[in-house]
């Protein structure tokens, strides 16, 4: 059986950094289950859709299609790089649109799933533990304050020349972190067998060891 490692966590908690790091300590492939919705997300508004209920039907259609490729780290849709155009907070707040839709979340499964290949996954994203890999052995809960994840997500936008301000950031992952957790399908939680992490106090580094001392027990 092919080992799967889940972290999942609200927005800016540090999922991806933390995933990246577990992934390449252990040799593993890499999931980024968020940039699906965000390219779904991003498709959406292409073809001049609103992320909005009333498009469910056509837009599951698209996520079920995506000309989606992973190419060193790059997100290429049709081709085209749109690693930068995803990672905007319009982008996230419409992947978030998207996500809550149920057809939308069931047309992402399968692919999801492929991304299980040896040696081994680590996948990060909202509903990983409790949803797509439910059978995995470990499962992470990673957090932060939300004033915390607000700056890392401010250094990150400044280092990639967006500007922002630091309330209206906090504000949007706030938004954003409600809408995943209130929504109908796959809400944001803990799986209830995931072992939870504060990083708040943690450095990058103290956090790969946590998990790497979890998945070794
Ligand atoms: O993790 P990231 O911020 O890239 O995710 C963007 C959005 O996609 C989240 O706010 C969430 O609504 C959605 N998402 C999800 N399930 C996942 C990963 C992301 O619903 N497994």
């Amino acid at each position: 059986e092919v080992p799967v490692i889940c972290i999942d966590g609200p927005t800016a908690s540090g999922k991806g950094t933390l995933a990246v790091e577990v992934a390449h300590e252990l040799g593993y492939h890499y999931l980024d289950s968020g940039s699906l919705y965000r390219v779904t997300g991003l498709a959406t508004r292409r073809k001049g859709l609103e992320p909005e209920p009333a498009y469910e039907a056509e837009i599951a259609a698209l996520a079920e299609t995506l000309p989606l490729q992973f190419v060193k780290g790059k997100v290429l849709l049709d081709g085209e790089d749109v690693s930068d155009a995803i990672r905007t907070e319009a982008a996230g707040m419409d992947a978030s649109r998207v996500s809550a839709l149920p057809a939308v979340r069931a047309a992402l499964l399968a692919l999801q799933k492929r991304f299980r290949r040896l040696p081994g996954l680590v996948a990060d994203g909202r509903d990983m533990g409790t949803v797509i890999f439910p059978e995995a052995r470990l499962k992470v809960f990673l957090t932060a304050s939300a004033a915390q994840r607000a700056e890392r997500r401010h250094k990150q936008l400044i280092s990639k020349g967006i500007s922002t301000t630091l309330d209206s950031l906090r504000a949007d992952l706030e938004a954003r972190d409600a809408r995943d957790s209130s929504r109908s399908v796959a809400p944001l939680k803990p799986a209830q067998d995931a072992r939870r992490l504060d990083n708040s106090q943690l450095s990058i580094a103290q956090s790969v060891e946590q998990v790497l001392n979890w998945w070794q027990e």
